[in-house]
């Protein structure tokens, strides 16, 4: 089956809907519950779509998905870059560090409540 097939698949479509219905048919980003909205996948893993938790998903509107993909896409590149010079054997340890300051950052902007 292709991806695109599995897209199409009952057991997606169900998925999806039950993400769509969790975060209450509004942009988990910007809260317009207008736009064309999308389901986002936070992370992958080789697995069949529908068999992700659902907090591997997340409703967005059409432009907060690609604004968001492209960020994530161009950050993770970078982020791989910068790692190359980390020696291994502290190579954990800066992850780590680095996930604590996104933490913060997160509930920062919770806190202030402009997810
Ligand atoms: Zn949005």
């Amino acid at each position: 089956m292709t991806y695109s097939q599995k897209l199409r698949d009952p057991r997606w479509q169900k998925k999806r809907l039950h993400i769509l219905e969790r975060d209450d048919w509004k942009c988990c980003a910007c809260g317009d519950p207008d736009s064309n909205l999308q389901v986002h996948h936070v992370y992958y893993v080789k697995q069949d779509p529908w068999d992700y938790p659902d907090s591997a998903y997340q409703t967005l509107c059409e432009s907060c998905h690609s604004e968001r993909q492209k960020i994530v896409d161009s950050g993770i590149e970078n982020i791989r870059m910068e790692l190359k010079d980390v020696p291994t054997e502290i190579l954990e340890e800066v992850i780590t560090s680095v996930l604590g300051h996104i933490s913060v950052a997160v509930e920062y902007f919770d806190e202030r409540g402009t997810r």
